[in-house]
């Protein structure tokens, strides 16, 4: 949607992070309609195009969106809700809390969380939704999405009618497409979903044309479930959801390598987590152009582990950053994420050479764009780009005094040090004010659904 009858808009702002190019000390980003036209020094800009509107940041950092390649906002409110369970455990008790819900108790969940992003500075989510829910929030609050249907089944027996009511489904959120918000698919794990279900939404998603994904290798529980078709998720789990008399078969070898036996992989593809993986594993990620969606507070806080973020750099892997849900990492935060990251990299390797603060900021911006296949149009503020950016304020003493403005980001920032957020052009977070929804409102809403959940 071009807007061109709109003249141009310059956003002016102490540092300019174009992610493609060094960081630029009093930089400006040029706007017109939804695309970015110039980005560089604010006195080439400003000069460039006389006349035009000019908004001063002055003392903040201008940067291109997050990515969040990876939550469930209808989950919002389950936040803090089970915080000390081991992932097997977690998910058991998870299903239970999830049942006490209504479909606008989901609606409401999903604004609460679809507010947060943007508070938070992410203008483009990858949300795996089940509720039916998240779209809605999505298109109200003005984000960019790729809004992936979540899907379960491990009775083959009844597959034909699972994939006709997947597809159906999927029709019905296509009427909802629009140009900031695409529909994929997500079959949920391994252990939700059969290997003959795994290949028939692959094969769905390719005639489709749509993206897909799901969690993968995220927990030990999982992989002994495949391996050896044991453990919490063979057992419990099982006899939770009614699964307790369809046989499964142990595949004996590791998540990554079942998915690949049944042809799932392919850019389209995004693997949530990936933190029980081998070498080969890796290679067999890097081989098929599977892109990650690196989770690392949720993984970490479900005991799981930590995943292999520079072993996937190095061999070439599309990563980006995942908030995963607030059931599981409490905050959407991707200051949180980069910081997480960094050191527990750092930590486990002993090395400060493990990953750095700009590393990280490319990750959680053009990284992520390019792992959800979107770096054509959103991920950096170069011109052609989609107006997607965010200003973090850095008149607080935690950015006194600022020497590099990525390091300032990750080792020091949070997420309510965002006061700016667009999307396409469109202003959707001013003053820390979210212009497209009312967010107290929802904040009411989301404390009623709580105390159906704690009561
Ligand atoms: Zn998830």
């Amino acid at each position: 949607m071009q807007r061109q009858d709109k003249g141009v808009r310059i956003f002016r702002a102490d540092w300019v992070l174009p992610i493609v190019a060094e960081p630029i000390r009093d930089g400006a980003v040029a706007v017109q309609g939804d695309t970015i036209v110039r980005t560089g020094p604010a006195d080439g800009v400003v000069a460039a195009y006389p006349g035009a509107e000019i908004v001063e940041f002055h003392h903040a950092i201008l940067l291109p969106g997050f990515v969040n390649c990876h939550s469930h906002l209808e989950y919002a409110v389950f936040r803090g809700l089970i915080d000390n369970l081991d992932f097997g455990r977690w998910l058991l008790q998870f299903i239970d809390y999830q049942r006490r819900l209504s479909a606008e108790d989901y609606a409401v969940s999903s604004r609460l969380g679809v507010s947060e992003c943007v508070s938070s500075g992410i203008t483009t989510v990858a949300d795996s939704m089940y509720s039916g829910t998240s779209i809605d929030a999505i298109k109200q609050a003005g984000v960019r999405a790729i809004v992936y249907q979540e899907a379960f089944g491990m009775d083959d027996s009844r597959l034909p009618e699972t994939m006709a009511s997947l597809a159906a489904a999927i029709d019905k959120l296509d009427e909802q497409q629009d140009e900031l918000v695409d529909v994929g698919i997500f079959p949920h794990s391994t252990y939700t979903v059969s290997a003959h279900m795994f290949r028939a939404v692959a094969e769905l998603a390719r005639e489709r044309g749509k993206r897909f994904g799901s969690h993968l290798a995220e927990s030990k529980d999982e992989s002994v479930y495949i391996r050896s078709g044991s453990g919490v998720l063979a057992m419990d789990l099982r006899e939770k959801v009614g699964w307790e008399n369809i046989m499964r078969e142990p595949f004996g070898v590791t998540p990554v390598k079942y998915l690949q036996q049944w042809d799932v992989y392919g850019s389209d593809f995004i693997a949530v987590h990936c933190v029980r993986v081998s070498d080969r594993d890796v290679e067999i990620l890097a081989r098929s152009d599977v892109a990650i969606a690196h989770c690392p507070k949720s993984n970490a806080k479900l005991g799981c582990g930590i995943a292999p973020l520079p072993e996937f750099l190095k061999a070439g892997i599309r990563v980006g950053f995942g908030t995963d849900s607030p059931a599981s990492s409490n905050i959407m935060d991707m200051f949180g994420e980069m910081r997480t990251a960094i050191f527990l990299h750092r930590g486990v390797s002993r090395s400060a050479a493990a990953l750095g603060a700009d590393q990280c900021v490319q990750i959680a911006t053009l990284g992520g764009a390019r792992a959800l296949g979107m770096d054509d149009r959103i991920g950096s503020l170069e011109a052609g780009k989609q107006a997607d950016l965010i200003a973090v304020d850095m008149e607080y003493s935690h950015f006194t005094p600022i020497h590099d403005p990525c390091s300032a980001l990750v080792y020091g920032a949070n997420q309510e040090d965002v006061f700016f957020a667009m999307v396409a052009g469109r202003t959707i977070y001013d003053k820390k004010v979210l212009l497209t929804m009312d967010e107290e409102k929802t904040f009411v809403e989301a404390r009623a659904v709580k105390a159906k959940l704690w009561g």
